[in-house]
């Protein structure tokens, strides 16, 4: 029988062995489904599909890992060997968990009882077993997840939850999953020295590396630092910090998951204190949102007003009963013109007018002065200067 000890993740094109444990914990999972694979051969292009297979030797204690065509499909002889890797049958307590999943795992359990917390690893929850419990907790419930999944079902009924997600685990059907559920990217990577540099490389520990950097990336927002924001640009940006630094955040309640949209145009993890920055510099937008609404109102009132003064103005007092005076002939509104955009007028009454157009003859409208007021240093000076602009054109008119 000739077999293949090598294959390709469709979705990834990554080669995978099933020589190598991990990989072969990524294709062979021990619950669930592995990804879609074909032929290892990259010169042809061959497509041809793959499964991976194990064959238990019970006499001899050992398993045979390979890949195979699945039945009726198309065949192909690349890359072909005699036989499968043979390997020892090792069952253990924690099934076909990886050493990459059982080194993050234990990593976190390190990390929890260092902040003082009671955790412990695999427990048992109402219809889940959370990798990683930290009683007392924010985010209680740990998973790490290395292989593609579909994370909101396995979130189930304990939504109370941080996934800690490895590359492995993201790809293009499941990063919508990071991108909107409480979930964060795991780097794990070391420096290796060059002659002329200092690069990063992915970092194994669990195979013996040491002096490793391992970080919480891509979901984690943070304040966009230097000149103030402007509109239309994003209030956050996001950069990595250390895993430990982001679970003993996220543990505390410091660091806080908000869903897509709220914080940002995807869901993320966001310092409690930087979220409420966030919120007074959204309500001081729509201070100047409305403020600039209200001056445009003024001013078009004003400009919808005969050419001769009305006589309303001059004695304000009781809101006067009596019916819309007529257009001039000069102006170039009609009286249909002017029911429309006074809906009031239809019913006449023209208070609200007649109100508008008293304020808008005060010397300085109360409004230069609120804005000068609401002067925030969590506001860019452009957006002060265009206003102010925007109310002088006004006021020439
Ligand atoms: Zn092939």
């Amino acid at each position: 029988m000739t077999v293949k000890v090598k294959a390709r993740i469709s979705e990834t094109g990554q080669l995978v062995s099933a020589a190598n444990n991990d990989d072969w914990a990524l294709v062979h999972p021990s619950t669930g489904r592995g990804p879609d694979m074909y032929c290892p051969d990259s010169d042809d292009r061959c497509r041809s599909k793959l499964i991976a297979v194990e064959k238990q030797n019970k006499t001899k204690g050992t398993v045979t890992r390979f890949f195979r065509f699945p039945k009726n499909s198309r065949r192909c002889t690349h890359a072909e060997v005699e036989h499968g890797v043979e390997v020892r049958s090792t069952p253990t307590a924690s099934g076909g968990e990886s050493d990459e999943h059982l080194w993050l795992k234990q990593f976190v359990l390190d990390v929890a009882q260092r902040c003082g917390y009671a955790a412990e690893l695999e427990h048992s929850l109402p219809g889940v077993r959370a990798d990683v419990w930290v009683p007392g907790a924010t985010r209680a419930r740990v998973e790490v997840q290395r292989v593609p999944t579909d994370i909101p079902t396995r979130t189930g009924d304990y939504p109370d939850v941080v996934w800690l997600l490895r590359e492995t685990a993201i790809t293009q059907s499941t990063k919508k999953y990071l991108f909107g559920s409480p979930c964060v990217q795991v780097r794990i990577s070391k420096k290796l020295a060059r002659t002329t540099e200092t690069i990063l490389i992915p970092g194994r520990p669990w195979e013996g590396d040491t002096e490793v950097e391992i970080s919480a990336s891509a979901t984690v927002l943070h304040l966009r630092h230097g000149p103030h924001v402007v509109p239309g640009e994003k209030f956050f940006e996001t950069h990595p910090i250390p895993l430990e630094k982001f679970l003993r955040q996220v543990w505390s309640g410091e660091r806080v998951w908000y869903p897509r949209g709220t914080a940002h145009s995807f869901a993320g993890w966001v310092l409690a204190t930087e979220y409420e920055r966030y919120q007074q510099w959204l309500k001081a937008q729509q201070d100047i949102q409305h403020a600039l609404r209200a001056v445009n109102a003024a001013i078009d009132e004003r400009a919808d007003r005969p050419a001769r003064p009305d006589p309303a103005p001059a004695h304000p007092g009781p809101a006067p009963s009596q019916p819309a005076p007529a257009p001039t002939p000069t102006t170039p509104s009609d009286p249909a013109t002017l029911a429309a955009r006074h809906p009031a007028a239809d019913k006449g009454n023209l208070t609200q007018t007649a109100q508008s157009a008293l304020v808008m003859q005060q010397p300085e409208p109360d409004w230069m002065q609120w804005i000068d007021l609401q002067l925030s240093p969590d506001v860019p000076n452009g957006w002060w200067k265009r206003l102010k602009k925007r109310l002088r054109v006004g006021r020439r008119q």
